[in-house]
């Protein structure tokens, strides 16, 4: 279902205003992780300021040590909604549980499935089986075969609109967090009809390559780009070395802006 084959036309996922696969590019930005109420209303302020009405913040974050901030579960949905009720702005928060799909639906917008999570079933049926956008990140070492795969489980459930996400691979190059797969964007988009973004936070896992990697997957046909912001990284709760700040994402926004390919 999830093939061109099957669809010539690009499935068109909307976000309040903003249509993702429609052609023009989205940009995605927002914390790692909710941490209070103050943090993700001054991200909003900003990104609002920016033009951007898509906001992302984790609150169930898979994090791979027990000991590292697990992020404020259902508190921090609740957080999501009432500053992007304010603000007016569209939502995506990772969701782990299938029992918390449903519920999630009356706080988010987007419902993310984690890399870590790329071929958990049971988590794919139930997004499957709710009617709400599902932006499915790419596995740590999913092949493209499997990561369609994935998706068709929603698709397959009657959920269509779903977003590809890459989000880099694990290779043995150690410079970067991942290595940040830009073939696989036009591969996805050629092989499939479902919109594609990347993340080139994670993908990268550095501040400073940030701008040339969303330039890349923009030229390379990706339908949007999502990058983390965080009001004060070096006292964030969670990846603190690689979210942005508020100048720095002007900065990079801006790069980005000037280079035409948002257009
Ligand atoms: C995230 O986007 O918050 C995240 C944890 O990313 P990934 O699942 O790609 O590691
Ligand atoms: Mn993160």
């Amino acid at each position: 279902l999830v093939s061109r084959k099957r669809q010539e036309r690009n499935t068109v996922v909307a976000l309040g205003e903003v249509e993702v696969g429609g052609g023009k590019p989205v940009m995605i930005a927002g914390p790692c992780s909710i941490e209070s109420y103050e943090q993700v209303r001054e991200v909003a302020a900003h990104l609002k300021a920016s033009g951007i009405t898509v906001m992302r913040g984790g609150a169930f974050k898979p994090r791979t040590s027990p000991y590292d901030f697990q992020g404020l579960g259902l508190e921090g949905l609740r957080i999501l909604k009432e500053v992007a009720d304010e603000f007016g702005l569209q939502t995506i928060s990772e969701i782990v549980d299938p029992a918390h799909i449903e519920l999630a639906c009356d706080y988010i917008d987007v419902i993310q499935i984690g890399a870590r999570n790329m071929q958990n079933f049971e988590l794919l049926k139930a997004a499957g089986d709710v009617r709400k956008p599902i932006l499915l990140k790419r596995g740590l070492a999913a092949t493209i075969d499997e990561f369609l795969h994935a998706a068709e489980y929603i698709v397959s459930r009657g959920n269509t609109q779903v977003m590809l996400i890459e989000r880099g691979i694990r290779t043995y190059e150690k410079a970067t967090r991942n290595t940040l797969d830009i073939s696989a964007v036009p591969i996805l988009k050629q092989e499939s009809h479902l919109p594609v973004l990347v993340d080139v936070t994670h993908s990268t896992g550095r501040k400073d390559i940030l701008a040339p990697c969303a330039k890349a997957a923009l030229a390379a046909g990706a339908d949007g780009v999502m990058v983390e912001v965080h009001p004060n990284p070096a006292i964030a709760l969670s990846d603190a070395a690689q979210q942005l700040n508020f100048s720095e994402f002007t900065d990079f926004y801006d790069d980005v802006l000037r280079s035409g390919l948002m257009k």
